[in-house]
């Protein structure tokens, strides 16, 4: 998503957007985390507005992810939904910003005619997803033993009394 900066005026504008979504799922394709996989686009809009040098934004996204629960190992969907602000200054000359690391400040900036708005938008989709895919917050996972997942299966595993696990339960069923 690329927008004019000549064409953001002083009053707030509302704008509808699409985000392809391309460039996270080629992440998370090609890299270790194949825990998430996200539609062609997420739909949005923001309300943008010009102050002097700074350009404000404010909006929202929503759509649906796949992820696969880390629990289960099976894939879910669940819908993302995240409201985002952020202000980005026009880039100071060279000789302003001597000695100072301005991004290190959090300062985002722009520069030039256009601004593009995929790397903020993109960042903040990574924000919005949760820190560990699971199906359910309840969801059991798989038994070690049989595979079984434990949500909905029956654990096959063979429950001898040197079963320490089992020896806990029949510890409980006395002390009632
Ligand atoms: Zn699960
Ligand atoms: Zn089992």
């Amino acid at each position: 998503m690329k927008i004019a900066v000549n064409g953001i005026p002083e009053s707030p504008k509302e704008i509808n957007f699409s985000e392809r979504m391309d460039e996270l799922n080629r992440i998370f394709g090609e890299g270790k985390a194949r825990d998430f996989r996200f539609p062609p686009s997420l739909d949005g809009s923001f309300v943008c507005y010009r102050s002097g040098k700074d350009i404000f934004f404010q909006g929202s996204f929503e759509g649906m992810v796949e992820g696969n629960c880390s629990r289960c190992l099976k894939s879910y969907s669940f819908s993302i939904a995240k409201n985002f602000d952020f202000v980005l200054t026009h880039e100071p000359l060279p000789a302003k910003s001597k000695g100072l690391n301005l991004e290190d400040m959090g300062l985002s900036f722009y520069s030039g005619e256009e601004i593009n708005l995929s790397p903020l938008i993109q960042e903040q989709v990574l924000l919005a997803l949760p820190t560990r895919p699971l199906c359910d917050e309840r969801c059991l996972g798989i038994c070690g033993g049989c595979g079984a997942n434990l949500s909905s299966e029956t654990c096959l595993c063979d429950s001898s009394p040197g079963d320490s696990r089992m020896a806990f339960f029949r510890n409980l069923r006395l002390d009632r």
